[in-house]
């Protein structure tokens, strides 16, 4: 069977159609192939978080997709986004990461499409997308983060020019190997020295500024929280001396008191109180009661008159009963005290003793004054920052910071927040739940101290070190960019300098010195330039002359050329083309000034014979010496001699009213006839010549063979008619 040409052809082209599809499938497998590698890549990185401070951490894998953004289209590179962002699903517990991080993959490779370099690309979707799509996700979810908007909105964007960078170090390194394997899908970048100059310094400075940053404010945050926890314990530690010592110092007051009232007469109750409460003014009042649990004496004594009534009883008191009935020392838990007034006390009681007697007489009793801890607080305290809650053995508040907006005597409520945080935070309040860092002790007598401070604090300070790394960063930028101005135009001027200088065509005055300062390498470079320039410029020199020359042998190789075409090679005279040529011209400019015209045809008579005699040799020669006597005899510039063919010769002449032409033609016959032909040197040989001649206005006809023609009667008349003879015919 055979196949047509055209179905081979076409089978052909099918087969290099495939070929290309081929290639083209397997090229679009390998950029899939890349874009789940890199993602796969990505997740395993980002699964593993790195804390920073809180629920906040550096997420590093994201770089993946920036790598991509180099080589990939869009759409790749949001596959590669997905697959890095997946596990942050999990670490953060939101979604938001699909939507910030899928855009910038999206936006960061379209601009890298349109030729932005990715660093530039992704700084501007932080600035425009990123940071309020973060901020608006913040605002409207995560209630953690809010507290501390601006420090997240600083870090996510760190966060980005950190692993944007650590992606462009990537392929700096690694890209001509990632280019081998798989072509890139987007379009190469150019650059000029300056650009490339701002690239390298602007990533390299900002990897190492932001990786050191981050490194740094790492252990800062550490830091910061040792120093709030360090606050707390000593201030913890200090206040729980201080209120120990309180109590224990009115404790012993009243056991003192107790003592000396036991060893006098109930009637000098009121002034051995007095003195005492002069010596504790911690205690807001003090009173003696009886055995029936009436008041007998107070202090201030003045109390005593404003009692509702005479016998006011105290039996219902817990410090009376427990004091009386257990006959031992006793605090009480905070309570709103009645009679003397209604300020929450803590109540510290002793029974008296009177006459040795087993059963106690009475009771002594101090209000102890609360507040005074607010004194003991400003002395642990410079900065207001910390606050301090006590509590009784009931959990009751026995004292609280006017910060917190407790009350007193209530129940102290407050919820341990473990979640997420490396630390448990205290959340105290209901509407406002604020959250702060604290300590807790117990006192011996079963109360409890916490010494808070607000999270808030911490987190300021954190933010505050975070926008110091943030404009630190941003004037390293600025100066960065400065620095890599300065060092193109450093580079650049004596690089343009020396182009310039060297593109001069003329350098006839010499190259000028770079009058910059340069690195080493220009001069060397430029001292290279210089010397092929000029050897370039020498071989160009002898390259011209010797095309000029050529040119002009050319030329006349040309002119000799022209010559022996136009010339018959044996006597040098026009040969029959050149002479119709020549014929035509000269008869226009005759035609032209209404001249005549001369066409002779000269014939050798009997050569036939002089050649079987002599040879061919002779016979040329003879024909050389008769051309040469023809030349010599018309040597105007318009004369025009030929050699029409054989031993047969033309001459074309202007005929004037002279007759000057013929005459020379006859002169021509004549010399021929008389002269002999020197045909060896030594013999000579007579020839003779038949001319036949016609004359006529130039006009008169137009083709030479006419002319020719008419000549050649005239010859044919001649050698009728006895030869070496002339004939002329006038033709009006
Ligand atoms: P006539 O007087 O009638 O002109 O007699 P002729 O012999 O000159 O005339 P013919 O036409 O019979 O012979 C011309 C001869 O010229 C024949 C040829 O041998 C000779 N001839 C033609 N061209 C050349 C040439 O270039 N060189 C030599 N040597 N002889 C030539
Ligand atoms: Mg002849
Ligand atoms: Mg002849």
């Amino acid at each position: 069977m055979t196949t047509s040409p055209i179905k081979i052809s076409l089978k052909l082209e099918e087969e290099i159609s495939e070929v290309n599809n081929n290639e083209l499938k397997s090229e679009q497998g390998r950029s899939v192939i890349l874009a789940i590698v890199l993602g796969i890549f990505g997740a395993l990185l980002n699964s593993i978080p790195i804390d920073l401070a809180y629920n906040i951490s550096l997420v590093l894998g994201n770089l993946a997709f920036i790598i991509a953004a180099a080589y990939l289209r869009p759409a790749l590179t949001l596959l590669t986004a997905l697959l890095c962002v997946a596990p942050l699903l999990i670490v953060w517990g939101h979604p938001f990461g699909f939507v910030t991080f899928g855009l910038e993959a999206l936006f960061v490779s379209y601009f890298r499409t349109r030729g932005w370099y990715l660093p530039s690309a992704d700084f501007l979707y932080w600035l425009v997308i990123g940071m309020p799509l973060t901020a608006f996700f913040i605002w409207f979810n995560n209630t953690d983060a809010q507290e501390y908007l601006l420090f997240s909105l600083f870090k996510q964007s760190i966060n980005a020019v950190f692993y944007t960078t650590i992606a462009v170090i990537f392929i700096f390194i690694f890209g001509e190997k990632l280019t081998a394997w798989v072509s890139s899908q987007q379009p190469k970048l150019e650059k000029n020295l300056k650009q490339y100059l701002h690239y390298i310094l602007w990533v390299m400075s900002a990897f190492f500024v932001v990786g050191i940053c981050l490194f740094l404010s790492r252990g800062l945050n550490d830091i910061h929280h040792q120093q709030f926890e360090d606050k707390l314990d000593i201030s913890s530690q200090y206040l729980t001396r201080i209120v120990e010592n309180y109590i224990d110092e009115h404790t012993r007051a009243i056991a003192q008191a107790a003592n000396k009232l036991s060893a006098i007469d109930s009637n000098e109750y009121a002034s051995a109180l007095t003195k005492v409460h002069q010596l504790y003014p911690g205690y807001l009042t003090m009173l003696v009661a009886n055995k029936q649990a009436n008041i007998v004496a107070s202090s201030p004594s003045s109390l005593m008159d404003n009692l509702p009534e005479k016998n006011y009883s105290v039996a219902d008191r817990a410090y009376f009963s427990q004091a009386f009935h257990n006959e031992s020392l006793y605090i009480s838990p905070v309570f709103l005290g009645r009679g003397f007034g209604v300020d929450p006390i803590v109540a510290i009681s002793a029974p008296i003793y009177h006459n040795n007697s087993k059963t106690p007489a009475g009771i002594v009793e101090g209000s102890l004054n609360l507040n005074m801890f607010e004194q003991a607080k400003q002395v642990t305290e410079h900065s207001s920052k910390v606050a301090i809650v006590l509590t009784d053995e009931n959990g009751s508040i026995i004292y609280s910071d006017k910060s917190l907006a407790l009350t007193t005597l209530s129940k102290f409520n407050f919820v341990i927040d473990k979640a997420k945080l490396k630390h448990e935070l205290m959340v105290i309040g209901d509407a406002d739940a604020k959250k702060y860092l604290y300590r807790q002790t117990q006192l011996n007598n079963g109360w409890k101290i916490f010494v808070v401070v607000e999270h808030l604090e911490l987190l300021n300070l954190i933010e505050r070190q975070y926008m110091v790394i943030f404009m630190s960063l941003f004037i390293i930028f600025i100066f960065v960019v400065l620095l890599a101005s300065q060092f193109a135009y450093i580079l650049n001027k004596p690089l343009a300098f020396v182009l310039t200088e060297l593109a001069r065509s003329n350098n006839k005055e010499g190259y000028k010195p770079i009058p910059f300062e340069a690195p080493t390498e220009f001069f060397t470079l430029y001292s290279e330039l210089q010397k092929s320039q000029e050897r370039l410029l020498k071989h160009q020199y002898i390259l011209e002359e010797k095309v000029e020359k050529r040119t002009r042998d050319l030329n006349q190789a040309n002119e000799s050329l022209k010559e022996l075409a136009n010339k018959d090679s044996l006597t040098g005279l026009y040969n029959r083309r050149y002479l119709e040529q020549k014929f035509s011209e000269l008869q226009a400019i005759l035609s032209r000034n209404k001249g005549a015209m001369v066409v002779a045809m000269l014939d050798l008579d009997h050569f036939k014979r002089l050649n079987d005699e002599y040879g061919h040799l002779i016979g040329d020669n003879c024909l050389e010496y008769v051309g040469q006597l023809m030349q010599s005899k018309f040597d105007r510039r318009s004369d025009i001699v030929a050699r029409f063919g054989g031993e047969e010769f033309i001459v074309v002449a202007q005929h004037d009213e002279n007759h000057g032409v013929i005459q020379k033609l006859e002169e021509l016959r004549e010399e021929i006839s008389r002269h002999c032909f020197p045909y060896d040197g030594e013999h000579y040989l007579g020839i003779t010549i038949s001319i036949g001649v016609v004359t006529a206005q130039a006009n008169y006809a137009e083709k030479i063979e006419q002319w020719i023609g008419l000549a050649d009667e005239q010859l044919y008349w001649v050698k009728e008619n006895g030869r070496n003879k002339m004939s002329v015919t006038h033709l009006d």
